[in-house]
């Protein structure tokens, strides 16, 4: 009997156990889900605040053995469908709102080819792989990265070093503002234009300056267009002066002519009257009397006649004393007006950077030289002269540190050249040399003498010891030459100089 029972005891005790361990475990796995559900429930945190709030009631019933938890269930659940709506209109404004920011940032002119390709791919096909609000989250953070470059471009294009329109627009209107010829003030006022082109950072800045410069053209124009308007009136009223002088002599002189016309017949009148008394005279005393009379009235037309030509002789000679003054100040305004020219032209064949002369006086002393040669041959060097790596100067350095650079080039290249020698700037970073009476051979020492002398020239940017050196190609004038034949030969010696290293002279026979 207690047998029995203690084998009854023991299968109970089994029993129990079992139901312990299986409780547990459904305990424990409870609690895993419960731990789940609630942090579940908080990464929806923040969708709703009505939602939020059911939520953490939610929670607080996982807690408490899940008292009242159904209702808490089926009005979360209410909440979340609305949430799902909410979440699909979101989506849409979304897809719309990325949609439009992309395309207007499309539109921005400036924007990076990089850029503008990853906002193409965006657009087109990244923006459609996305089927939920956090999905865009990427999306938004790569158009904002694209807006921020788009900015960064406007403001300053310059910070992009792909960019380089900026910079060859700048050369391009420095080149222009180089080749301007003006009257001194106006001068100074498109060297400071040019200062502020050198710093210029952006194509508006640029404009700017243009603008400024056709500004002082179009005043100069209109400034020189009425001194010479001013010019050709008093011109015009010296020669009219010129002209009623000349009237007025040649009409006194007809009136004159007239009253000595008078006179004479009144003398003549006389002389045959007295000629014919005298023969009708019959005495001494009466004859005596006649020629007393006739001879006091003849003297009296004589006198008349003399005081008459005085006064023309006096009348004529104010008269041309006038014409003559009037002549001297119409010679005096033509050479001021001349002079003037000349001056224009002098500065329109001088590089107003280097003030050496430029390419308009190269090509006329050029097509000079070759003229003299082809009637009668002789030696004549022509040197093509450039500044090594020029750019990099520019570019280390800045524009202004370049002109300086190329202004103490010119100096030194016009002292090392003799007095027969003609040196011009060619453009930028170029020069010509024309030697006439020197031949190849004789001109090589004196050329490379001239290579030696830059390369000697000790400048310093920025407290860095720079040295600058120039590729020198020369030609000599051949028979059969023209202008453009004897300088691309003295092109082609510099090419080689370029490519054998720089830095040193070359020549083409
Ligand atoms: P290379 O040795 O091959 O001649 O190289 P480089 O850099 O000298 O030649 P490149 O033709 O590439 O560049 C010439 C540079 O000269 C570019 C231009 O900005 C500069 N330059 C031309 N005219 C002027 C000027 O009046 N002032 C300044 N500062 N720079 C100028
Ligand atoms: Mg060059
Ligand atoms: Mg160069």
């Amino acid at each position: 009997m207690s047998q029995r029972s203690n084998a009854a005891d023991k299968k109970l005790k089994q029993a129990i156990d079992a139901r312990m361990a299986v409780e547990s475990a459904r305990k424990h796995q409870v609690d895993i889900l419960c731990d789940f559900t609630a942090k579940l429930s908080l990464s929806c945190k923040g969708l709703d605040i009505e939602l939020d709030n059911r939520l953490a009631k939610f929670r607080s019933a996982l807690n408490m053995s899940f008292e009242n938890i159904s209702p808490l269930i089926s009005e979360t659940l209410t909440l979340l469908k609305n949430q799902e709506s909410v979440q699909q209109t979101q989506q849409r404004d979304l897809f719309n709102n990325v949609q439009n920011a992309g395309k207007q940032l499309q539109k921005t002119k400036g924007l990076p080819d990089e850029t503008r390709r990853s906002l193409r791919n965006l657009l087109d096909n990244e923006i459609n792989n996305v089927h939920s609000v956090h999905g865009y989250i990427p999306l938004l953070d790569q158009l904002i990265s694209f807006y921020h470059q788009a900015l960064i471009t406007k403001q300053d294009p310059v910070i992009d070093k792909k960019l380089p329109t900026v910079q060859s627009h700048a050369n391009k209107l420095l080149e222009l503002a180089n080749e301007l010829v003006l009257e001194d003030e106006a001068t100074q006022q498109i060297n400071h234009i040019k200062n502020s082109i050198t710093a210029s950072k952006t194509i508006t800045a640029l404009l700017d300056a243009a603008i400024s410069i056709i500004d002082v053209v179009v005043k100069n124009i209109s400034k020189e267009r009425k001194s010479a308007q001013s010019f050709l009136v008093s011109l015009n009223q010296t020669l009219e002066d010129l002209h009623n002088s000349i009237i007025s002599t040649s009409k006194h002189s007809e009136s004159m002519e007239v009253e000595f016309d008078s006179l004479n017949k009144s003398i003549e009148l006389k002389i045959k009257n007295l000629n014919e008394q005298t023969q009708k005279a019959t005495s001494i005393s009466s004859l005596k009397e006649l020629v007393d009379n006739e001879l006091k009235s003849l003297s009296e037309d004589f006198i008349a006649k003399e005081k008459l030509e005085r006064k023309d002789r006096e009348m004529l000679s104010s008269s041309f004393n006038e014409i003559n003054k009037r002549i001297g100040t119409l010679e005096g305004k033509l050479t001021t007006y001349k002079k003037r020219l000349n001056e224009q032209r002098f500065k329109s064949l001088l590089d107003g950077l280097t003030k050496l002369p430029n390419r308009a006086a190269f090509d006329e002393r050029y097509d000079h030289e070759m003229h003299l040669f082809n009637v009668q041959p002789s030696d004549v060097t022509l040197a093509v002269i450039d500044v090594d790596h020029f750019k990099s100067v520019n570019d280390r350095f800045g524009h202004t540190a370049g002109d300086i650079t190329l202004q103490v080039i010119s100096k030194a290249l016009q002292k090392s050249v003799r007095k027969s020698d003609f040196i011009a700037r060619y453009g930028g970073e170029e020069f010509v040399l024309l030697m006439p009476g020197v031949s190849l051979e004789n001109a090589t020492l004196p050329l490379d003498k001239v290579r030696k002398v830059i390369k000697n020239i000790p400048f310093k940017f920025k407290d860095k010891q720079i040295e600058i050196t120039i590729s020198i190609g020369a030609t000599q004038f051949k028979k059969g030459d023209t202008l453009l034949k004897a300088f691309d030969r003295a092109d082609d010696a510099l090419y080689d100089a370029k490519n054998s290293g720089r830095d040193r002279l070359c020549t083409s026979k």
